[in-house]
């Protein structure tokens, strides 16, 4: 928010006057607490600058507003809390259009962060006004640029968090399949042994707001998922992580490569195909989090072939439904981060709707997309709820999303940081 300082000097006596203009009121129909699965009638919300002050009745505002503010009348439309993907892959578009392999070794960085800069406004337009971006793919340190874009006002887009190149064990990630006489950019820096450690440091002075690590890859014998690093390695990853404030998450599809990851002390575990009842449950104990990203395994097995609904469902599927299964049993803290980048930014609501479609309630799918995902951008207490002293990131959406997550398909407003964007 604009503040007018008027400076007056007078001899040696400096005296500053500030003028603060940044009331506003929201009006809505309904506040939707997320955290008590509640739609609030006859609630209005004021905002100063880029925090939520005041929450009550018309009766209630009166008593607490100021003389100057703004009204935005939302009439009809239910206020939340701004929805947060904690997996997204900005600098990545959907395989459909070009492979992984192509837009790793083929597209030009300009290319890549050329279509980053949409991709965030496309996101931001969906109502999703956070994003933890979980490797450039090849890209370098593109994503931090592209952050301090988005902090300086140059582009519209979410708040994000980034982890820059992501580290995996030598050998396991690809581009592969090459004469070995050519250098491959990987999409993601190996690293071994005690040389993390350095690797970690260097990607922190970098940039990297997170550090992510590939538990495991599909380096098997016969290219199935097996897991990388040693239980000690990964240790040595988060020591040095936390060790400067900051957080480790790790990719894992295998029951081994998530059980070692647990107990060397990440924040999330990504994926968890393989997981059995017994890993979340370790997951649960530890307080890790599950990231289920289920939107990117129905999309790829679409862009194998599969028609949703029709024809026998694919493996792949199949095993996410079960790993769904086991972790709601457990009742491990599940997020909401989609994957998304190989398929289309802008659709990450996919994700909840999947979630909820494999089990998750939708107390709990929002939830995953508000709360869980402010302490995952390591913002718990300041974000995901509409509350008193919560950052203004906000949205509005017409009908009850208790009712029905599609409802969150249209979104009627964007405030982010206490500024209307849409
Ligand atoms: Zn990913």
């Amino acid at each position: 928010m604009k503040k007018y300082i008027i400076t007056l000097v007078a001899s040696l006596l400096m005296v500053q006057t500030t003028f603060a203009e940044g009331y506003q009121l929201l009006k809505p129909s309904g506040v939707l607490d997320v955290a008590r699965g509640v739609l609030m009638e006859s609630q209005q919300v004021l905002i100063l600058d880029d925090k939520i002050v005041a929450i009550g009745s018309a009766t209630q505002m009166n008593a607490e507003i100021p003389e100057n503010y703004k009204v935005i009348d939302l009439e009809g439309l239910t206020l939340m809390p701004g929805l947060i993907d904690a997996h997204s892959h900005v600098l990545l578009h959907p395989y459909n259009e070009t492979s992984w392999n192509d837009q790793v070794m083929k597209e030009s960085r300009a290319e890549r962060v050329a279509r980053g800069v949409i991709h965030l406004k496309n996101t931001l337009d969906a109502g999703f006004t956070s994003l933890r971006d979980l490797g450039s793919e090849g890209a370098g340190y593109a994503d931090v640029g592209l952050k301090q874009a988005l902090e300086k006002g140059v582009i519209p887009g979410p708040s994000i968090i980034v982890a820059g190149r992501a580290i995996v064990a030598t050998g396991s990630y690809g581009p592969k399949g090459f004469d070995l006489s050519h250098d491959i950019i990987l999409g993601a820096e190996p690293a071994d042994g005690n040389d993390l450690i350095r690797v970690v440091r260097d990607q922190i002075g970098k940039g990297a707001d997170i550090i992510k690590f590939y538990a495991d890859y599909r380096w098997g014998p016969n290219g199935e998922a097996k897991p990388t690093f040693s239980l000690q390695e990964m240790k040595t990853m988060v020591e040095v992580a936390n060790s400067s404030g900051r957080q480790v998450v790790a990719h894992s599809a295998t029951a081994e490569g998530m059980r070692r990851a647990t107990l060397a002390g990440v924040q999330s575990i990504e994926h968890g195909d393989g997981g059995t009842i017994e890993t979340f449950q370790l997951m649960k104990e530890h307080g890790v989090i599950f990231c289920p990203t289920v939107t990117i395994t129905e999309s790829i097995a679409e862009y194998g072939g599969w028609l949703k609904g029709q024809g026998p469902e694919p493996k792949s599927v199949a095993t996410k439904k079960d790993a769904m299964t086991s972790a709601l049993k457990s009742g491990v803290t599940i997020c909401n981060g989609s994957d998304v980048g190989p398929y289309t930014h802008g659709d990450n609501l996919r994700e909840l709707l999947i979630m909820h479609e494999y089990g998750l309630s939708i107390e709990k799918t929002l939830q995953a997309a508000t709360i869980v995902g402010a302490e995952l951008m390591n913002k718990k207490g300041e974000l995901g709820e509409v509350k008193v002293g919560y950052i203004a990131d906000l949205i509005a959406v017409k009908g009850n999303p208790l009712e029905n997550l599609e409802v969150l398909s249209d979104i009627r407003m964007v405030m982010q940081g206490g500024e209307v964007y849409k």
